[in-house]
């Protein structure tokens, strides 16, 4: 029965923004949510109803942890996996399941499973370390241009390297890494899948990524995409069959490319609330984070339509500022009807560091688009 479902203790391994932004809406659900992570200074530990101390990729703190839980979930992907294995293996309901997750953090395997499942993604090859891959191209077997991917641990651009020319050689990253084709990417999609185990699926229509015409760094995220509707079907059709062949309980995140052929791929997947679903809070009728939530629980799934346009801009620390952070100018851009500022309420800022991220809604994507580069040019994060 429902209200036995919401009654059950939630546990989120990781206590960034997306652990936050989990709590709120568990809150406006009433729910019983514990934090793990490694100290108070995290964003979750301001709203979330217990705190635990701990590392989220040691055994013994996500055990321990996890015992005292009846569901245990995620909010990123670098934690102990054995330690989920094993509280899978006494009762506990495990989401994203440990075995979604081991083929999701290496992404080898990732890109295995989609072969393997004749999925659409780019070619690859996998490599032990950077002097394999440098032998590889001296002998001929492999040719430049690539994109040369670490294994595990990288995210938002870390971990990836672009060998676009032989000189970009120098800059390879070492460890056991997969080496992509380069795709030739027209546009940069993302759709957000929930599951439940009952079997419900939802999915949300397709957000694109603006990239900046010049600095090739994500400018603003907005939804709806700019792709037409056959491909935007497609894109949803594709997210659908990753994660019911993963069979992932909870949100999964699919990162396509449109190439300009036209032909969408696969890039990579995250199984948990996404940067491409924060302006779900605001513009959806049911937000990623709910969304989340009612998916663990089994609990009907909601309605994904997007009420109004809507832009993401993520807030980063000014390049030259460290220190007590200061959001300069927020009093001009909250002047904006259909702005929404989310900052973090982290208290230090650093050159780039993810402090918060604003969703601009309007009446047309043209006016939110608008709004959206006031709000870049005049919100700074400084010292
Ligand atoms: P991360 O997990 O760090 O976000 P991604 O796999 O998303 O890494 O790669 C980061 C960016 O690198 C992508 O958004 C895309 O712009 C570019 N990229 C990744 N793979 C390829 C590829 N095979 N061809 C061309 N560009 C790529």
């Amino acid at each position: 029965m429902a209200i036995d479902k919401l009654r059950q203790k939630i546990g989120i391994l990781g206590g960034g923004q997306l652990g936050k932004m989990l709590c709120q809406a568990g809150s406006k659900l009433g729910l019983d949510i514990h934090i793990l992570e490694k100290d108070t200074s995290f964003p979750a530990a301001q709203v979330c109803s217990t705190f635990v101390c701990g590392d989220i990729t040691n055994y013994d703190d996500v055990f321990t942890f996890g015992k005292e839980m009846d569901i245990i979930t995620i909010e990123i992907e670098n934690v102990n996996v054995e330690a989920l294995e094993a509280l899978e293996a006494l009762g506990k309901k495990v989401y994203p399941q440990p075995a979604a997750l081991k083929i999701i953090r290496d992404k080898a395997k990732q890109k295995m499973f989609y072969e393997s499942g004749d999925m659409p993604t780019s070619n690859f090859e996998i490599f032990k370390n950077k002097i394999e891959i440098k032998n590889a191209v001296n002998s001929g077997t492999l040719s430049i241009p690539f994109v040369q991917k670490l294994r595990t641990d990288g995210y938002d651009g870390k971990g990836v390297h672009v060998v676009s020319e032989p000189s970009k050689l120098e800059g390879l990253l070492d460890g056991g890494s997969i080496v992509e084709n380069m795709v030739d990417i027209a546009k940069e999609i993302a759709v957000i899948v929930a599951r439940n185990p009952s079997g419900e699926v939802a999915v949300y229509p397709p957000v694109e990524m603006h990239f900046h015409p010049t600095a090739n760094l994500v400018e603003y995220l907005f939804c709806p995409s700019d792709i037409t509707s056959v491909q935007a079907k497609e894109a949803e059709k594709l997210a659908i069959e990753v994660a019911s062949r993963l069979d992932v309980v909870g949100l999964l995140a699919v990162e396509m490319f449109v190439t300009k052929d036209s032909e969408i791929l696969i890039n990579e997947v995250a199984p948990r609330p996404h940067n491409s679903g924060h302006h779900t809070i605001e513009a959806s009728v049911t937000s990623q984070y709910e969304m989340h939530l009612r998916a663990i629980l089994d609990l009907p799934l909601g309605d994904t339509t997007l009420v109004r346009p809507a832009v993401m801009v993520n807030l980063l620390g000014e390049p030259e500022y460290a220190g007590p952070v200061i959001y300069k100018n927020i009093a001009e851009c909250l002047k904006l009807p259909g702005v929404y500022p989310h900052l973090y309420g982290k208290k230090e800022t650093k050159p780039f560091r993810k402090m918060g991220h604003v969703t601009i809604v309007g009446e047309s994507l043209e006016s939110a688009i608008e709004k959206a580069k006031f709000v870049q040019n005049t919100l700074k994060v400084i010292a």
